[in-house]
């Protein structure tokens, strides 16, 4: 039956309005909480990228001449137009990302956040006078646009992800087109929509369907592509990094996370395993400030497993606003997900809950795993490595700081970490010398605000920020500018 609110057809979104692909082929969109089919998404190619970086650089110069507070009052209309549908909006969301309203809800709500922070404050950051030792000199910056970028995004939270990256890029007035994720292909063209009916004028927001080793390879390879925006995988994030290197592109990376959730002998006990299971389990582990590494010292060890399994056990898998998470994106990533599981259990590892596919009753033909806990993992165990992105946790013992320490920084990723102690000097030093983009005491590994920039290091990232200020640093181009008398 095909849903009410979904398109049996999606297409591309060029010069304002839905265009086919012209290779005339599609792929299929699947309901990750039933998995039957939701639509066909059309299948891009290398003459689709030509036509929308065509209509790009037509679209890029006069949009380049309006200013920063111009931009902004068109940013605000779109922001104004996701609160007007925020329903019809977190149904879309809901629908492709198998999560409940309330939490599709959320997304929304932080999408126009975004907005909102950087369309009333941004504008204020386009020029900073300077000071210059040379007599009867004046000296600023003045920020310029970065031109032509390509966005692409992964699928989870994917309009917090698009927001994150169109609302600066559009701010700075450059032409940006989105190449949508395969497993998210609706919201995208929601976004274009909604940012059209804001006033934004045709060609300056695109959209690209297809799969990234073709159309998205395609968009990075042209090279009237200035700025790469991606967020997602390593892997791709590296094929990236090598496609672009001839050219110097500018390229924002936002990559995975390994990240550690460290529990003192001191910590609340019972207010450490609410934020470890909320940062373990927030959206099925598909996320990736999730934590997914629990190291606890020796002396609370056993306790703590304790406390923190009966919260996982109370957790509820499903798509009602009740429940706790939802599905896995796809089956693909279904069965990835418990191969890792039992790979790490073939070395070792003792399971302490789950490990398994969820397809009875409510579950059957969808995409759900059950909350998995491991323990007695080797540090140099692939699994302690591994970003599985999904519903695992694994817990670790710690001899004492010093190891828990050792243990955190122990991954090529290092994107966030959270401590939980009372002593506030242990928790400086964890500050000090946990090497990641985000340290959270007492708190979970995950959460944003619109203000706030995130970020990562190692595999994580190359050090650009999104969201908030520092985001129009990668989008936009300071130009030094000095006036002689
Ligand atoms: P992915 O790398 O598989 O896909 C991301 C996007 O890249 C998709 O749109 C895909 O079509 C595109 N792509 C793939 N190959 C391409 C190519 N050759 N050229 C151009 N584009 C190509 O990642 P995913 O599985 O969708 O996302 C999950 C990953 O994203 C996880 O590793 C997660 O940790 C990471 N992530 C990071 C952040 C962050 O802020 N650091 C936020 C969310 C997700």
């Amino acid at each position: 039956m095909q849903s009410q609110i979904y398109p049996g057809k999606i297409a591309h979104w060029v010069n304002g309005q839905e265009t086919d692909s012209r290779s005339g082929n599609f792929f299929p969109k699947y309901d990750p909480a039933t998995g039957r089919e939701l639509g066909k998404v059309v299948r891009g190619n290398r003459e689709d990228v030509e036509y929308v970086i065509t209509a790009a650089e037509k679209a890029a110069k006069a949009w380049q001449s309006v200013s920063p507070e111009n931009r902004a009052e068109i940013l605000k209309n779109a922001v104004a137009l996701l609160q007007k549908n925020i329903e019809g909006l977190a149904a879309i969301l809901a629908l492709e990302c198998g999560k409940s309203v309330k939490s599709a809800r959320g997304e929304v709500q932080a999408a126009s956040e975004c907005g909102t922070y950087l369309a009333e404050e941004g504008p204020r950051h386009f020029q900073k006078p300077l000071p210059s030792k040379l007599p009867n000199r004046q000296l600023e910056l003045i920020r310029q646009p970065s031109g032509i970028g390509a966005l692409i995004v992964p699928f989870n939270s994917p309009l917090a992800g698009i927001a994150w990256k169109s609302f600066p890029a559009l701010l700075c007035g450059n032409a940006v087109i989105l190449k949508a994720h395969e497993y998210t292909p609706y919201i995208s063209m929601r976004f274009a929509q909604i940012l059209k009916e804001a006033g934004l004028p045709a060609g300056v927001f695109s959209v690209l369907q297809g799969l990234g080793p073709e159309v998205g390879q395609a968009l990075i390879d042209d090279p009237r592509i200035n700025f790469v925006s991606f967020t997602g995988s390593v892997a791709t994030a590296q094929i990236i990094i090598k496609s672009t290197a001839d050219r110097l592109t500018k390229v924002l990376i936002e990559s995975g996370g390994k990240n550690p959730f460290v529990v003192c002998e001191d910590a609340d006990l019972d207010k450490a395993a609410d934020a470890a299971v909320a940062s373990g389990f927030v959206d099925a582990g598909q996320r990736c400030a999730a934590a997914s590494r629990i190291i606890v010292l020796e002396g609370v060890y056993d306790e703590f497993k304790k406390r923190f399994l009966e919260k996982v056990e109370k957790l509820r898998v499903g798509t009602k606003d009740g429940d706790d998470f939802g599905a896995i994106i796809s089956e693909k990533r279904l069965l990835e997900i418990e191969q890792d599981v039992k790979n790490a259990v073939r070395s070792g590892a003792r399971l302490l809950c789950g490990g398994t596919k969820l397809d009875r009753d409510e579950y059957q033909g969808g995409y759900f795993f059950a909350p998995t806990v491991l323990e007695n993992i080797a540090p140099d165990a692939e699994i302690s490595h591994r970003e599985v992105f999904g519903p695992v946790v694994a817990l670790y013992r710690a001899r004492d700081f010093e190891e828990a320490l050792r243990l955190a920084n122990d991954s090529e990723f290092k994107l966030t970490g959270a401590i939980h102690t009372k002593d506030m000097k242990l928790a400086q030093e964890f500050i000090d010398r946990y090497q990641a983009g985000v340290v959270r005491v007492n708190g979970p590994t995950h959460g944003s605000e619109p203000h706030v920039p995130f970020g990562g290091l190692g595999l994580s990232g190359t050090g650009w920020r999104e969201p908030g200020l520092l985001a129009l640093d990668f989008y936009g181009e300071w130009k030094q500018v000095s006036f002689d008398e």
